[in-house]
């Protein structure tokens, strides 16, 4: 992994807005009442994508990934065209990983199909839980026995599933359930995301009346998680995510090694040449802007020179794998230990060395956003 860590890549996000139903902890840009427009939001997908290619036409990408939302929601031509028109207007790596997220109770064999002819090479799978209470507690429209069927149309493909941690009176023998579940389904790469409450989500209001587990008993359901997962070959590469040997995400490797990516659609963000933009919320403030042939951005900024290290340490540290002093130095010159020796002795019981750079100790990587601020003060 440290060879992909170390080469310059390069990622394209395509935000896909629509959903059946909302969940009921989401806020994500989904809008399941907006279906309808569908037709014309990939008019303008297609228009964005091929509008802002110019700008980027001397840069090639390792990985585009369809976010939402549901992208497996829409019908797969969508999808398709998308990606010919990625195709058309950008130039993509040869072994490029392109993923495509999906509900299990979404999928079929005829979108599986074009999804391959598109040349979607992995596919992540909301599962979240094992148990049908709680899944429909949570507003998701698909069973275990979904999932399942899910993954026997995958069968042989590069799969991924995400489950939930810290859900409502759940114990451990639940997260162990869910994580049998994945690996029944033959996955080889799990993300074991801890359920935060957003304000404004029907799960907040579960939040505010204590029903939610405290941190303290999340932390004990993701240690619980993350010793089942090493039991069974899943290996920890970044706070939230465990893999076969192999099977890391190269797109997320990418945020986290701070590597530019470009963003499509709604809500998308996009960090390009040192400046982050984010895309409007609304799909129809987006329709209008891309129909003016405007941008749709709401959001933009240059980011400057401390800025960039403080990035470059607070995603490098999520990281199994920590940050490498060769990097460092060839990012912002200077000797990483010179310049950090007064703030790392702050957090010596947290951090260690590795054989080419410094990691959070795997037994704090939870906890590392904590470590991280007090160490950057
Ligand atoms: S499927 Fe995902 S994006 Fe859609 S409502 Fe549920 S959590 Fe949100």
């Amino acid at each position: 992994m440290y060879a992909a860590l170390k080469k310059k890549m390069r990622g394209i996000y395509i935000h896909i807005p629509f959903c059946k139903a909302k969940c009921t902890y989401c806020d994500f840009a989904s809008y399941p009442k907006e279906i309808g427009k569908a037709e014309t939001y990939f008019a303008c997908l297609y228009k964005e994508i091929k509008g802002r290619a110019e700008n980027l036409k001397d840069k090639t990408f390792d990985t585009v990934y369809f976010g939402g939302g549901t992208p497996s929601f829409v019908d797969a031509k969508y999808i398709f065209g998308a990606m010919k028109q990625i195709r058309n207007f950008y130039k993509l790596s040869d072994n490029a990983e392109i993923t495509v997220e999906a509900n299990p109770g979404t999928l079929s064999a005829e979108k599986v199909k074009i999804y391959k002819k598109a040349g979607i090479n992995r596919f992540s799978l909301g599962l979240q839980s094992a148990d049908d209470k709680t899944l429909y507690k949570l507003g998701r429209i698909h069973t275990a026995k979904d999932f399942l069927f899910a993954c026997e149309l995958l069968k042989g493909e590069n799969v991924s599933a995400d489950i939930l941690l810290g859900l409502e009176d759940q114990t451990k023998d639940d997260v162990k359930n869910s994580i049998d579940l994945a690996i029944k389904g033959g996955v080889s790469h799990i993300s074991a995301y801890t359920l935060k409450a957003e304000e404004g989500t029907p799960m907040y209001g579960k939040y505010l009346n204590g029903d939610l587990p405290s941190e303290d008993e999340q932390a004990e359901l993701y240690d619980f998680a993350r010793a089942y997962l090493a039991e069974n070959g899943f290996k920890r590469y970044e706070v939230s995510n465990f893999c076969k040997e192999g099977y890391e995400s190269k797109h997320n490797m990418n945020y986290w090694n701070r590597g530019e990516y470009i963003g499509f659609g709604v809500s998308a963000s996009s960090f390009i040449s040192e400046r982050r933009f984010t895309n409007t919320e609304k799909i129809d403030e987006y329709i209008a802007c891309i129909l003016r042939n405007k941008v749709a951005e709401i959001f933009s900024e240059e980011i400057e020179g401390d800025e960039r290290e403080f990035e470059f340490l607070m995603l490098g540290l999520r990281t199994e794998k920590g940050i490498s002093y060769r990097d460092f130095t060839a990012r912002f010159g200077g000797d990483f230990r010179q310049k950090y020796a007064d703030k790392l002795k702050t957090v010596e019981k947290y951090v260690e060395e590795t054989e080419y750079g410094i990691r959070i100790k795997p037994e704090f990587l939870y906890v590392q956003n904590t470590i991280i601020i007090n160490f950057m003060d």
